[in-house]
């Protein structure tokens, strides 16, 4: 069973993952320093120019105000969208970022459009400057831009454990010729968490990957299959396991080539649990009717586009039990109302349980919404490609260097 109340939100870690091997912002001297930040803004903006959610912001104040406060003058960077390299794109500016900021800190923030080779700041000011993949180097993490970077500030500061998989200039290079470098206050924490869950979990622990396909998740599904007491799959990935056990899944989403890996995945140490009850639709498309039926009744023409009831009674109770749980993807197509019973049950599910719940990824953050239960999450990863990446056990760049700089 969890130690955490259900609807208390993670805040610290015990002894064990305390103490990361980097500087971090809250430990350092600011006053009077230029403090360079590298937030995640990467926004969602309609065709009128308008944020959309503006979560991603609002996560970032509390940084930003804390170095403000410690009387630095705050710079800060960030990527929108995917322009072209060196080329300026006013549809991707971070300018009204920029006001919206403002607005949410009730602080005047200014806005730097040609920034790389230095601009006039005031004393104990905040700037937002341009789009850094405006640059040409961003990406392919050019040593002379990342130097440049690093010559706009005395101490850098990562805050983006979203971006912390890419070895970009405004991520890591930056962070190699800064005279200081160190984590900001968002980055620690969402270190300490995912730590403390691979580590030190609470057990027992679940992770419930759901989704499209095997192949795009096979590093994470084998990385967690050695980790976790059970394993909950879903969507396409849960069609192709069905597959590999001889099952008859007619006309659903899955991977041929995928079918002897999912196999192997079967016989790992976690215990993972296959549908016996499923709902089919004879059409890909939201009118589709659904039908449920038991494992052994799908028909050629079916296709599986969700877990039924029954078998969600046995996740239920695998949930109810768990004391740590990790969860990445939708366990059916939930986007199809018909459709979406499973995953909404399991994001509830997840939601009231006592466990410590971490939930991740793309399109898991999309069904979080749809149902209403980011509150009762415990914590909820900022990071889709990084959070995957850090649970597979691989190095992330960014955060690689910072340990590499020390805490000297
Ligand atoms: P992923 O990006 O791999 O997390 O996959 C998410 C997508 O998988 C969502 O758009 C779902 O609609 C889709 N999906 C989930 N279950 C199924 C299924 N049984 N058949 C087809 N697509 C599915």
């Amino acid at each position: 069973m969890g130690i955490l109340e259900p609807d208390v939100r993670y805040d610290g870690c015990n002894d064990e993952c305390k103490g990361l091997a980097m500087l971090n912002m809250e430990e350092l001297e600011l006053r009077d320093r230029r403090v360079l930040i590298r937030e995640d803004f990467n926004v969602p903006i309609n065709d009128k120019g308008e944020i959309t959610d503006d979560s991603r912001l609002k996560a970032s104040l509390a940084t930003i105000t804390k170095a403000y406060l410690a009387g630095a003058t705050v710079i800060i960077m960030s990527h929108l969208g995917r322009p072209k390299e060196g080329q300026s794109d006013s549809s991707l500016s971070l300018e009204a970022v920029a006001g919206k900021l403002g607005s949410l800190l009730d602080m005047p923030v200014g806005f730097e459009k040609n920034w790389i080779n230095g601009f006039k700041t005031e004393h104990q000011s905040i700037t937002l400057v341009e789009n850094v993949r405006f640059l040409t180097g961003e990406a392919s993490n050019d040593s002379s831009l990342a130097k440049k970077m690093g010559q706009l500030c005395d101490i850098f500061v990562n805050d983006a454990f979203a971006t912390s998989h890419r070895a970009h200039a405004s991520t890591h290079g930056v962070a190699k010729y800064a005279v200081t470098a160190c984590c900001g206050p968002l980055m620690k924490k969402e270190i300490e968490v995912l730590t403390k869950a691979l580590n030190r979990p609470e057990r027992p622990l679940v992770a419930i990957v759901g989704g499209a396909k095997v192949s795009s998740k096979l590093d994470i599904i084998n990385s967690l299959a050695k980790k976790v007491d059970h394993l909950i799959v879903g969507g396409g990935i849960a069609n192709t396991c069905l597959k590999s056990e001889g099952f008859e899944i007619g006309a659903s989403l899955y991977e041929e080539d995928m079918i002897e890996i999912a196999a192997q995945i079967m016989k790992s140490s976690a215990e993972i649990p296959l549908p016996e009850e499923v709902v089919c639709g004879k059409k890909f498309t939201v009118e589709a009717t659904a039908q449920i039926k038991s494992i052994h009744e799908v028909e050629e023409d079916d296709m599986i586009m969700d877990v039924g009831p029954k078998s969600m009674k046995s996740i239920k109770n695998i949930i109810k039990n768990a004391g740590t749980i990790l969860w990445n993807g939708p366990l059916g197509v939930f986007e199809f109302k018909n459709f979406a019973d499973g995953t909404k049950e399991l994001a509830e599910q997840i939601a009231n349980s006592q466990a410590f719940s971490i939930a991740g990824g793309g399109d898991t953050l999309a069904a979080i919404s749809n149902f209403s239960v980011a509150e009762k999450i415990s914590y909820i990863s900022t990071g889709g490609g990084a959070f995957l990446e850090f649970i597979e056990g691989k190095k992330l760049p960014a955060i690689e260097i910072l340990e590499q700089r020390g805490t000297d």
